[in-house]
């Protein structure tokens, strides 16, 4: 049953026709398209243009042959006309008024015109078209597929008798039938040479423009398997080419990068995990073993087993918060609150460490700053990066907040450290998920490694401009641009 669904989903699927395919297809109808367009114009028009000269020319040489006859007074007529007919060569008839060729008369029957076609009809078309004619001479193609000239001549019979005559000069239009199908084989012989031609090259191209791509698609299929040792090359085939395994590099690195991250976040984590286990463990079993009964050292060991399954709530709580709020499933809830007493109040959390540690924390904090954002969230973002000022200063173990107006009305918050500072190749890093300093260090406020990527998260999901700015050996200051808010009592006030 499965497989047949299976063969079933296999049949729906659409092909889709390969870039190769397009290109080449693409290419070829074109050329397929200007080959027949050359063939039109060629039959048509060539053979229309070659049509209307020969009817010109035919006309001048009616009009040549009406007028050397007319001038003509010599006793050889016959011989006459044929001689007009070989020197323009066309062919010449004189007939009568009944349609009888009156010169030039035939000795030899073989060559006979007026025996050997429908002459006839074609007198009696001359005739017709001379009737409708204006000034006594006519041009038109005959169906028989000939040109004709026509005209009247006026003939003196005898002493005083005219009669009128016809001149009938014709053109066969073979002539031009040959040379137009003589042009069409070679048309076609041309068109075939070109369309065979046009294949092959547009094949040859269709391979040259989609070699990187199918180069690339095997290799992304490479790095996607998790070789990230995959280079991706594109210079050789133009700068669009380049720009995308650029783009595919920097993508392999990052990939490569969060992958490294991923696995160290995983160390980590697990590690951060074991510890307070290991710690919960030992502890329990020195109550169980040794401790029982000593009320005084119990409570002791009974702290420090919560303190570690707090440190253990709160690394759980860091993870799920990260990934709620990257997965979009909470929701913010903004509102306007007292951003100054927020900020001493979180300080205040901070305050145990100088009166145990000695650290100083030098508040220069503005009375009634209001911001509308998420308390909650920011109150988190402000204990991050406090925390993380006390966990990395230095050894006069000072931590400055500030927060006051910036020129253009915005609250700045910032935390300022005495510590080594962060290098500028770190900078931007420090944000991600899963970075961690590779240096090791003490940390009095506990963290989880995912404290600034919950920072940047929540500031983004606010849409608050926030950054760091850091001087190796001398420090860093971590800052936050919160909007001013009117407080709600004086916009009730107004
Ligand atoms: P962690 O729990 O490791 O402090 P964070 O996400 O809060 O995790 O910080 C990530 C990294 O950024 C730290 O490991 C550290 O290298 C660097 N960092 C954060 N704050 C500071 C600071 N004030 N001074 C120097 N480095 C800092």
């Amino acid at each position: 049953m499965k497989e047949r669904t299976k063969k079933k989903n296999y049949a729906k699927k659409r092909v889709t026709p390969s870039i190769y395919f397009l290109l080449w297809a693409a290419f070829s109808a074109f050329s397929l398209l200007i080959v027949l367009l050359f063939g039109f114009m060629q039959n048509i028009m060539l053979k229309q243009s070659y049509k209307s000269e020969i009817a010109y020319n035919l006309a001048e040489q009616g009009k040549a042959i009406r007028q050397e006859l007319g001038n003509y007074d010599g006793l050889f007529y016959s011989a006459f006309v044929r001689y007009l007919a070989q020197r323009y060569d066309v062919g010449v008839y004189i007939l009568d008024a009944d349609g009888n060729v009156v010169f030039p008369v035939e000795e030899d029957s073989e060559t006979d015109f007026t025996e050997s076609f429908d002459f006839p009809e074609k007198v009696a078309r001359l005739m017709e078209q001379l009737a409708s004619a204006e000034n006594g001479e006519v041009l038109y193609e005959d169906p028989s597929g000939e040109y004709v000239y026509g005209s009247e001549l006026i003939a003196y019979v005898g002493t005083e008798e005219t009669q009128t005559l016809y001149l009938y000069v014709f053109k066969p239009l073979k002539l031009v039938e040959n040379v137009t199908s003589e042009m069409n084989i070679r048309t076609m012989l041309f068109a075939i040479f070109v369309l065979v031609l046009s294949f092959a090259v547009s094949s040859a191209i269709s391979g040259v423009l989609t070699k990187p791509i199918t180069e690339m698609t095997q290799k992304a299929k490479q790095l996607a398997r998790g070789d990230f040792s995959v280079d991706f090359h594109g210079r050789a085939y133009g700068s669009e080419m380049e720009q995308l395994a650029e783009t595919l590099n920097f993508a392999r690195d990052e990939i490569s990068r969060s992958d490294c991250m991923q696995k160290e976040l995983i160390a980590n984590v697990s590690h951060d995990f074991k510890t307070p286990l290991t710690m919960i463990k030992a502890y329990a079993s020195m109550i169980r073993e040794i401790s029982g009964d000593n009320p005084e050292k119990r409570a002791k060991h009974t702290q420090v087993i919560i303190d570690e399954a707090d440190r253990l709530t709160s690394l759980v709580n860091d993870v799920l918060d990260l990934s709620k709020m990257r997965a979009g499933i909470e929701v913010l809830k903004p509102e306007v609150f007292d951003l100054s007493e927020y900020t001493r109040k979180v300080l205040e959390k901070f305050g145990y460490l100088s009166e145990k540690e000695g650290y100083v924390f030098a508040a220069d904090i503005e009375n009634g700053l209001y911001t509308c954002a998420d308390p909650v969230k920011i109150g988190e973002v402000l204990y991050n990066l406090i925390g993380n000022a006390v966990n990395y200063t230095g050894e006069d173990k000072k931590v400055s907040v500030f927060l006051g107006r910036d020129p253009d009305g915005n609250i700045r918050f910032s935390v300022t450290d005495t510590g080594k500072g962060i290098r500028p190749e770190e900078l931007s890093t420090i944000w991600d998920r899963y970075y961690r300093s590779a240096e090791a260090h003490k940390r009095p406020v506990k963290g989880t490694g995912l404290g600034l990527s919950i920072v940047k998260t929540i500031l983004e999901r606010h849409n608050f401009r926030f950054g760091v700015e850091s001087v190796v050996g001398k420090g860093s200051t971590f800052y936050v641009v919160f909007p001013y808010a009117v407080p709600e009592e004086q916009t009730k006030d107004e």
